[in-house]
């Protein structure tokens, strides 16, 4: 009898391609995937600590877990992801509904679960299993860890520290990819300039660009999350020279003051930050940038506030993710500073800088109405196929094309969140 397994998945991309790689990892088993949890023999939630409501998620679902447990007491449940870290005793004794616990990219337990041979197992990055692309654009995780920790993030704990993985072994799966119809794909990192330093040769990210931009089926590579104090002068120019390299950016700034910035333990200061930015668009004037910010964080005054909402209006980013500071159990910030601004305010300052977003996202998306924008269409949504600029801006494509088409669309609309055209041309795949 088949097998059927129930992956569950909230949080960021590098779950998101965990995910995806564990997958792979069950139907070279030959288990196969249903999306009714009732159904399935084998749940594994995939989990993220970032934020209170994730966690919770993740709680409901365990609470459905346990029904069916009760029912069907055979069913086998792996925990996975931010939210299993080092006191995995105390989660054991919380959900007994659980089999195994199992970290950030930590297969194997699950894969001893599901009974797999002892050749299905074998080493953190399982390097011969690929993800099983679904479409012309994929992710694909570089370097694992972060070693920053910032006051308020809990993923250097749950992560682990830095980790590159080598680079013939990305080139290896990035070819595998193309020949499965991938034509994009986006390098993962939570810090992912700091690709590299660790391994022999001290490659760094834009020699890695440089290889893969050597794969002939491949059309482009986007990556992120970046980090300003890695963001070196030399991968920005692997950035502005290699044409299959999107000039798109996701640099979070996180506040506006250096007090807070101090605070944050962020490692760079307004200045420094304002710098980068500057350095990039000498290199890149149309690059798209998109940014992160936290608000109300602990001790955060009117005036520093103040400062995000300036350095926004003078930087104007093409996509800002803002949050209200939540203390998260684990990290620096919950240990030693009070949560001292209240809901009411962090939600009123939560809306000023959505505010603000919105604008100034609004005045930059209809900058691109009447001009041609390459796109790469990456799935339809009801009847509509869509895909990314090279910068990065969502666009709804008015006509059926082929998904993986690379396009000419001439933008007729533009919204706060998105742009809509036609196709001009079919452009020639790199
Ligand atoms: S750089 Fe800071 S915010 Fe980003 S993952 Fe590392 S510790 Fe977290």
């Amino acid at each position: 009898m088949t097998t059927r397994y129930y992956l569950w998945t909230v949080g960021c991309q590098m779950n998101q391609a965990d995910s995806e790689k564990l997958a792979a990892g069950f139907e070279r088993l030959g288990l196969k995937a249903t999306d009714r949890i009732e159904r399935a023999d084998v749940v594994v939630l995939n989990t993220c600590s970032v934020r209170q409501h994730a966690e919770d998620r993740a709680y409901s679902k365990l609470g459905r877990v346990r029904e069916l447990k009760r029912e069907k007491p055979g069913l086998k449940v792996a925990l996975m992801g931010c939210m299993v870290g080092l006191k995995t005793d105390d989660l054991r004794k919380r959900f007994p509904q659980v089999d195994v616990f199992a970290r950030p990219q930590q297969f194997d337990p699950i894969m001893e679960l599901v009974e797999a041979p002892a050749e299905d197992l074998g080493g953190e990055f399982w390097p011969a299993t690929y993800a099983v692309p679904e479409g012309p654009a994929a992710y694909v995780p570089i370097v694992h860890g972060c070693n920053k920790f910032c006051t308020y993030c809990i993923v250097p704990y749950r992560r682990g520290r830095e980790k590159s993985r080598p680079m013939d072994e990305i080139v290896r799966e990035v070819a595998y990819l193309t020949v499965n119809g991938v034509r994009e794909v986006t390098l993962l990192g939570q810090t992912v300039e700091a690709y590299g330093h660790d391994l022999g040769g001290q490659p760094d990210l834009g020699d890695l660009m440089r290889e893969l931009s050597a794969l002939a089926r491949l059309a482009r590579i986007r990556f992120l999350t970046s980090y300003p104090k890695d963001m070196t002068h030399r991968i920005l120019e692997a950035v502005a020279e290699l044409p299959k390299v999107m000039e798109c950016f996701s640099l979070p700034f996180q506040a506006g003051s250096d007090r807070v910035l101090e605070s944050m333990r962020r490692g760079y200061t307004k200045a420094e930050y304002l710098e980068k930015i500057a350095e990039l668009r000498a290199l890149m004037p149309n690059a798209g940038i998109t940014t992160d910010v936290i608000v109300g964080y602990p001790g955060e005054t009117e005036a520093d506030f103040e400062e995000t909402c300036e350095l926004l209006e003078r930087l104007r980013f093409d996509k800002v993710h803002v949050a209200a500071y939540s203390p998260r159990p684990g990290t620096i910030a919950f240990r030693t500073l009070d949560d001292d601004v209240l809901a009411a305010e962090k939600a009123r300052r939560l809306r000023r800088v959505e505010e603000i977003e919105a604008r100034i996202s609004q005045e930059i998306n209809t900058t691109y109405v009447g001009s041609v924008q390459e796109i790469l269409v990456e799935g339809v949504r009801g009847e509509q196929p869509f895909g990314r600029t090279r910068t990065g801006k969502l666009v709804h494509v008015d006509t059926p094309v082929r998904a993986g088409s690379l396009v000419g669309v001439r933008i007729d609309h533009a919204g706060p969140f998105s742009l809509r055209g036609m196709p001009r041309d079919a452009l020639v795949l790199a």
